[in-house]
């Protein structure tokens, strides 16, 4: 990852207009058609008329810096979501600042990224986005201080703690936000926005730069809209 790192980043340079310009791999990744992020907006989906079952719980995870951002990687896989042609289990939760998708033509201040897979090694993301403010009150207190060992990086906590007021998703057919940005991926982005306190991120290190790629084109992609099973 470290060589990723000097290969691409999201400056002029070599930002996500110059991706599929520095490696063969990101090139042949660049013409998967469907591409994300995309701009959601309510009016113009169908109904998602299948299952969606998010199956998490308490659970170890490892805080890691890989560029570009802070990845919390789960230490087993007790947590998955349970879709109709199987589980897939959660294997990385990362952030963007700001939010990558567009919620009815609004970005927000940060959206976290649970990415899972299935034996077959496809790939489903989550995306929740949330609004940071100052209040210490506002998600900050879904965690206690003791979830989170600062020293050792290892973190205690259960990841439906952030998706704990969200009902609805939009549902479509993308691709992985980062080189190589290769598809499909099925993406799940929720579509309440959550508040989060500052202090939440500044505590445990998640610092980051703007890491965020821009829209990509619709190519007339099916977006669905359903509602969570429980
Ligand atoms: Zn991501």
């Amino acid at each position: 990852m470290v060589a990723n790192e000097e290969q691409w980043d999201y400056s002029p340079e070599k930002g996500p207009e110059h991706w599929k310009d520095l490696s063969q791999d990101f090139a042949q990744a660049s013409q998967y058609p469907y591409q994300s992020p995309i701009s959601l907006v309510h009016e113009k989906t169908s109904k998602f008329e299948k299952q969606l079952e998010l199956h998490y719980q308490v659970a170890d995870f490892y805080e890691k810096e890989i560029f570009p951002t802070t990845h919390l990687v789960p230490a087993n896989r007790t947590n998955f979501i349970l879709l109709e042609d199987g589980p897939f289990y959660l294997t990385d939760i990362h952030f963007h600042k700001p939010s990558e998708h567009l919620i009815d033509h609004l970005q927000e201040d940060i959206e976290f990224h649970f990415v899972h897979q299935n034996e077959k090694q496809e790939v489903v993301v989550l995306g929740v986005l949330f609004h940071l403010n100052d209040d210490k009150t506002q998600f900050y207190n879904k965690m206690t201080e003791k979830d989170w060992d600062l020293s050792e990086k290892k973190h205690t906590f259960d990841p439906g703690s952030f998706f704990s007021d969200q009902a609805h998703f939009f549902q479509y057919l993308g691709s992985l936000t980062t080189p190589p940005t290769n598809g499909p991926v099925q993406w799940f982005v929720f579509d309440g926005v959550g508040e989060m306190s500052r202090k939440f991120l500044t505590n445990f290190h998640l610092h980051v730069k703007q890491n965020a790629r821009p829209l990509q084109a619709l190519n007339q992609r099916n977006i669905c809209w359903g509602n969570l099973s429980n």
